[in-house]
């Protein structure tokens, strides 16, 4: 404690900022003078725990204090903030680690495999635009001449956005975080960055840094960072796909389970990835409600070419070698799980994956045949002939699979898996009930 204050104070650091993800995959939190360190790490910082999302907490009493414990590993100082350092917390409830702080569900999962000496590692890519606000379109891609060509990996618009990418890198290098490469994405003011691959809770930490990194940095520069899986219905949306690998053992030692070895202990090895998808797929359903929880996701992961041609989402419950059509696609050693959108909150759609995984290795579930057809040019009676089942079509249809998947739900815990119904059956609804202008311009005058 004494040497990270050290180091805190010697990086000038006079705030720091305590965080915690809500049950919306939002960040929030306090600034706390760097006087308090030593109080958030042992005790925390407390919040009104029914103010945030998802918590379920009474408005009085002890069990209405939210405490943001601070884990002293992740202190990191904020270059886009001079002064201030992000430490991320745990929700902690009268003492105890709140059941359904989104992070302590991920701890828990991650216990889970730890029983059996196994721990994930994941890779995310997220996508996002940058926009900017317009009077009458509402939101427009932020450079207005972006993407007037094809955009996928362009490098005629890519550098006009350099100066802002560089500074969204360099902070989050100097965050510790490995970032592998940017690029233009599909669509216009779309764009992807890719991280190193890390322990699952460490990339979801990361992610959410990125977050505000980009949150801030993008507003320094008059755009608007957006995660919203699909801005534009003439667009491809915006993923958040997860690669993922399962190892043992430290440093040198450290194996990947979903590698063949000589003399590997079972289960492991191709196989027991083999299983593990099983799993991914057999939950494809629920997993869906916290991967895409919003109901503009399900604009996203569209049945076969979308207004804007291939959107390169997925749509069917498959798996393949290499197959960037499908949820699942596989590699050596490791696969890519395409389903998560960027509106996800990282800790839920990772400890919802390792569950789905952890059935399929318990239940040695096998997996459907590899998939190695393009997806999208299936019709659905050929896709119907070859069993391959499609995701759910809306936010209300994936609530039902959580609704009945049991191990999913025991994953979240009985409070965040009724809060996460509660709030996003009321999210549907919501959405369900809007009159929007495509039914005004459709309807008005026609009858
Ligand atoms: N934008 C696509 C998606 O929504 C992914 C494109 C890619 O493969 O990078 O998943
Ligand atoms: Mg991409
Ligand atoms: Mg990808």
């Amino acid at each position: 404690m004494k040497d990270l204050l050290q180091q805190l104070r010697s990086a000038q650091v006079h705030t720091l900022l305590a965080q915690f993800t809500d049950i919306h995959g939002v960040a929030k939190g306090k600034y706390l003078p760097i006087e308090q360190l030593d109080q958030l790490l042992t005790e925390g910082a407390g919040f009104s725990g029914p103010s945030i999302a998802g918590t379920g907490l009474p408005r009085t009493g002890p069990r209405s204090e939210y405490w943001g414990r601070g884990i002293a590993s992740t202190a990191q100082v904020l270059p886009w903030m001079p002064g201030y350092a992000r430490i991320v917390c745990d929700g902690y409830v009268a003492g105890e680690p709140f059941d359904a702080c989104p992070r302590q569900v991920l701890r828990r999962a991650e216990a889970q495999l730890a029983k059996q000496g196994w721990y994930l590692r994941t890779g995310i890519e997220p996508e996002f635009f940058l926009l900017r606000r317009d009077a009458q379109a509402g939101y427009l891609p932020f450079d207005a001449r972006d993407g007037l060509d094809k955009p996928s990996y362009d490098l005629k618009t890519l550098p006009r956005q350099a100066g802002l990418l560089r500074e969204l890198h360099k902070a989050l290098a100097s965050s510790g975080l490995e970032v592998l490469q940017i690029d233009h994405e599909d669509a216009q003011g779309q764009y992807e960055l890719n991280f190193g691959h890390d322990l699952a809770l460490r990339s979801a930490d990361h992610l959410m840094l990125f977050k505000l990194a980009a949150q801030a940095i993008a507003e320094q520069h008059g755009a608007v960072f957006s995660m919203m899986p699909k801005p534009f219905a003439n667009q491809p949306g915006s993923g958040m796909h997860f690669h993922v690998s399962m190892w043992r053992g430290e440093g040198e030692e450290a194996q990947c389970m979903f590698e063949d070895h000589p003399g590997q202990p079972a289960p492991g090895g191709a196989a027991l990835m083999q299983h593990f998808i099983a799993g991914v797929l057999a939950h494809a359903g629920a997993l869906c409600a916290l991967a895409a929880p919003t109901v503009n996701s399900y604009k996203r992961l569209v049945v076969g070419e979308s207004l804007s041609g291939t959107s390169w989402a997925p749509a069917y419950v498959a798996h393949g070698p290499n197959n960037r059509t499908a949820l699942v696609r596989t590699l050596k050693g490791r696969f890519e799980w395409r389903l998560p959108d960027a509106s996800a909150n990282p800790y839920l759609a990772t400890a919802g994956l390792i569950a789905a995984g952890l059935d399929g290795i318990q239940r040695r579930l096998a997996p459907p045949p590899a998939c190695q057809d393009d997806l999208f040019e299936l019709s659905l009676p050929a896709l119907r002939q070859r069993g391959i089942a499609l995701l759910p079509q809306s936010l209300d249809q994936a609530l039902d699979a959580l609704e009945a998947d049991a191990v999913i739900g025991a994953a979240l815990g009985e409070e965040l898996r009724a809060q996460f119904l509660r709030l996003k059956r009321a999210e549907a609804l919501a959405h369900a009930r809007h009159v929007s202008d495509w039914e005004l311009r459709q309807y008005a005058e026609r009858y």
